[in-house]
């Protein structure tokens, strides 16, 4: 980078700093991946600049986000090593506004290799330190393998915030109880600025009286950390990924895309909304979030 544009890119950075948010749950089909995914298009939709970490080795966000395995070359096992520069992993996808680092099932084997490593909880938060001055993303979210895992931990350890997507099911309460120790445990000793950002209600079927039941529960517990939207089980969502695009994409006007844009909304207006102007209205004239 020459002098010129690191001094520009210098200039700007207390206000392009990224919000890093990691999407987790240890509990699997939860709907992280499926989150990650319409959440990131919906942001760029309204017009963020947003990166996508594919940080599980089933690397389904990569799919879903119709990135061919053979374009996988660099991904976030050899930044996670060391062995590449984010730069160079970087992906564009077909949504304007949205790059992913993409994963394969290599990164699986990261979780060994990062046992002799020095500074292993920090791996993923000093690689993903450079890139963001360069590029100006202004949110990057992390798509997290189920698991309370070495990954799961590096992803807490660089983010700013978690997002976590609860089922609406029987034992969604006692997994939270888990996953809230385990944050609370990563802020005590390593990342004292982690911070919940709020929990999504997935999959909600209405018809279902057990999924109304726990979702008072979750509200009664976790108070105004749960959104107010809800994001209901709808089979757009569920087919999207296998035609290689978001449900945005897919099919724009089916329940799921809606919710997921009115997530992104709210989502927005949550983590901006004290860097905006007191007498400002309306998403688009938050203060310091636009990019140059
Ligand atoms: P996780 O990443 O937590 O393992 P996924 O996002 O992969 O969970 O979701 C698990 C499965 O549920 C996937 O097959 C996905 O397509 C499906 N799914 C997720 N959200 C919805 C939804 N709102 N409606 C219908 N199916 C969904
Ligand atoms: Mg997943």
């Amino acid at each position: 980078m020459s002098i010129r544009r690191r001094r520009f890119a210098a200039a700007l950075k207390p206000f392009r700093k990224p919000l890093i948010i990691a999407i987790a749950n240890q509990k699997g089909g939860v709907g992280k991946t499926t989150t990650a995914i319409n959440l990131a298009t919906a942001m760029a939709a309204i017009g963020r600049r947003v990166l996508l970490v594919d940080f599980d080795p089933q690397g389904n966000a990569s799919t879903g986000l119709g990135i061919d395995r053979r374009d996988r070359k660099i991904t976030s096992y050899e930044v996670l090593l060391g062995a590449a520069k984010i730069e160079d992993a970087l992906t564009k996808t077909r949504v304007p506004g949205l790059s992913v680092i993409p994963s394969t099932i290599d990164l699986s084997g990261a979780e060994l290799e990062l046992i002799d490593l020095e500074r292993r909880t920090e791996r993923l938060k000093e690689a993903l330190a450079e890139q963001f001055v360069i590029d100006g993303f202004e949110y990057v979210l992390i798509d997290c393998p189920p698991s309370l895992s070495l990954l799961t931990l590096n992803a807490l350890v660089a983010a700013r915030s978690v997002l976590v997507p609860l089922q609406c099911e029987f034992f969604a309460l006692e997994g939270l109880s888990l996953l809230l120790r385990t944050v609370e445990r990563v802020k005590a000793n390593f990342n004292p600025e982690l911070d919940i950002h709020g929990i999504v209600l997935t999959m909600f079927d209405s018809r279902n009286n057990l999924s109304a039941q726990v979702a008072d529960d979750v509200r009664e517990y976790m108070g105004d950390k749960v959104f107010k939207t809800v994001i209901p089980r709808n089979v757009r969502i569920s087919e999207a990924p296998s035609h290689g695009k978001p449900a945005l994409l897919y099919d724009y006007r089916c329940a799921g895309s809606e919710a997921y844009m009115r997530l992104a909304s709210e989502l927005l207006l949550r983590s901006e909304a004290p860097m905006r102007p007191r007498d400002g209205s309306g998403l688009s004239e938050t203060a310091g979030r636009k990019t140059a």
